[in-house]
């Protein structure tokens, strides 16, 4: 038989496509993984600059870290922790009103533990896109998801329509797949026409995304005046969030470096614009995965469950557990 056809694509790097990709793999299906970026990580990547004097900085730009309280994806966070590419963020959090210019809310490492990846937020799903089983090819956006009805099979190509390969199942795992913003990005459609699954076209079709900038900022000095290391604004019509990002454990701090969130209505220019940072929608609810049995397609990401790290991770094991559990009896 050939090889090529006993694999899963996996379309993605963000956390729900790595996890999904490596539980996969963990259950004896190979997989290969195409991301568009140069590297891993999705809306959990980490920015490298270069200040005017020649030092590198680092920003985890997206999601600064993340909680949990799911069982399943408490268990995942615990094996992660334990080798090392997790830790958990303990400095003290608060916000910052606007109206009264003063710190409130300020508390001792915050309500829940705050997990960060280390030494970036990308280094779980670079490690999990490094594990056995998964092939992982970067700069490599999927172009073309097609699915081939004679042989059962589904046919992959990039951009540029060059074939990347026949797939016995596919996972997507993001929205883009399938959303007319992709024209705007790559002038033409998006990969995946949904007259392949026409069914999952109306929870597919328009989801609402709210935009988010995110301003990256190096101090020679630490700044001892902010009380904080993490904090949200109250009644600010510009800014939701801020943190020190040389605080969180296994990072430089050679330098000072913060990240400030931009509330979704406002635009602003020398700013990373993350277009789709937070869907406004849960198109799954309890199914946690969009799924068409015939074809073995997954849709997946936090778009399904919860915008966040959390429901992104509980998507990719839903669907990851849909394919193993086809896959094994075929
Ligand atoms: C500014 C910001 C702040 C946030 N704050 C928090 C927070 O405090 N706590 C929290 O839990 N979450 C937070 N989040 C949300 C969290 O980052 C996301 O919920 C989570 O990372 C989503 O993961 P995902 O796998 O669903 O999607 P993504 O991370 O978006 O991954 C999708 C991947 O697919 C790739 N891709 C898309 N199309 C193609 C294609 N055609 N071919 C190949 N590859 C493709 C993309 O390049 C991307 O890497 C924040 C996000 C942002 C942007």
């Amino acid at each position: 038989m050939n090889n090529a056809v006993t694999k899963v694509a996996v379309v993605g790097s963000g956390i729900s496509g790595a996890v999904c990709a490596s539980t996969l793999a963990r259950n004896g299906v190979s997989v290969t993984l195409f991301e568009s970026a140069r590297g891993p990580g999705g809306r959990m990547s980490q920015r490298r600059e270069t200040s005017e004097g020649g030092q590198e900085l680092l920003f985890d730009h997206g999601a600064p870290y993340f909680t949990v309280t799911n069982t399943d994806a408490l268990a995942l966070v615990r094996e992660w922790e334990s080798g090392g590419l997790v830790n958990e963020w303990k400095v003290n959090f608060g916000s910052f009103n606007f109206v009264s210019k003063q710190f409130v809310d300020m508390q001792q490492d915050g309500m829940s533990k705050k997990y960060v990846g280390v030494p970036g937020m990308n280094s779980i799903c670079k490690a999990l896109c490094r594990q056995p089983g998964v092939e992982s090819k970067f700069s490599m956006g999927v172009g073309r998801l097609e699915w081939l009805e004679d042989e059962h099979l589904w046919s992959v190509s990039g951009l540029d329509g060059e074939s990347l390969g026949k797939f016995k199942g596919v996972v997507a795992s993001d929205k883009n797949v399938v959303s007319p913003r992709f024209r705007h990005v790559a002038g033409k459609p998006p990969p995946l026409d949904l007259t392949f699954v026409p069914e999952l076209t109306a929870k597919l079709e328009d989801i609402p995304v709210n935009p988010c900038f995110a301003l990256m900022l190096a101090f020679a000095e630490p700044l001892s005046s902010i009380p904080v290391k993490g904090f949200s604004f109250q009644n600010s019509e510009v800014l939701s969030w801020a943190h020190c990002d040389s605080t969180k454990p296994g990072r430089s701090a050679t330098t000072e470096r913060w990240v400030l969130h931009s509330t979704c209505g406002v635009c602003k220019e020398k700013a990373h614009r993350w277009g789709s940072a937070f869907p406004a929608a849960s198109i799954a609810k309890g199914e946690k995965c969009l799924w068409n049995r015939k074809k073995r397609l997954a849709i997946c990401g936090d778009f399904c469950v919860s915008p966040n790290v959390e429901g992104a991770i509980l998507s990719g094991l839903a669907a990851a557990s849909k394919l193993a559990e086809i896959l094994s009896c075929l």
